[in-house]
């Protein structure tokens, strides 16, 4: 199915959307470049669904990606990320995080500006030992290989 969605409010603020570009998009001007460096190929999510298996486990997950974003910087402001805050969402281009049940859409938000910043732009190496399918490697197999 591919009609086109319409938004008749913003996903951000709730605000009414005026025009149809902002409609089709579902964030108005201003938000939108607040959440533009955020939002997935496929386009604007229309929930914001988490779906957590073990919050216990979520909590050190995004703290693990708090640490490993702290040395980039905004690409909006400039700042250094080392107080963002992480977020994410249910969407099936995401990550396999360990702690939930559906694929997550990970990003974080610049403490300085505002602004949201999808994982993939910061780092390119996914999730690591944080996605659920990721296997230790032994000393055996690695002396095999
Ligand atoms: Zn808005
Ligand atoms: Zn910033």
């Amino acid at each position: 199915m591919n009609t086109p969605l319409l938004y008749t409010r913003c996903l951000r603020c709730g605000r009414a959307l005026k025009d149809h570009k902002s409609k089709s998009r579902g964030y108005g001007p201003e938000c939108w470049q607040k959440v533009k460096h955020a939002i997935p190929p496929q386009g604007a999510p229309l929930t914001e669904t988490r779906s957590i298996e073990n919050i216990f486990t979520v909590n050190a997950v995004y703290d693990s990606i708090r640490v490993r974003v702290s040395s980039h910087s905004c690409p909006s402001c400039g700042a250094l990320l080392s107080s963002a805050e992480v977020h994410s969402y249910d969407h099936e281009d995401g990550l396999n995080l360990r702690g939930f049940l559906r694929p997550q859409w990970v990003y974080v938000t610049c403490s300085g500006c505002r602004v949201d910043i999808a994982l993939h732009k910061l780092t390119r190496n996914g999730c690591g030992d944080l996605c659920k399918h990721y296997r230790q490697v032994s000393i055996a197999e690695a002396l095999r290989a």
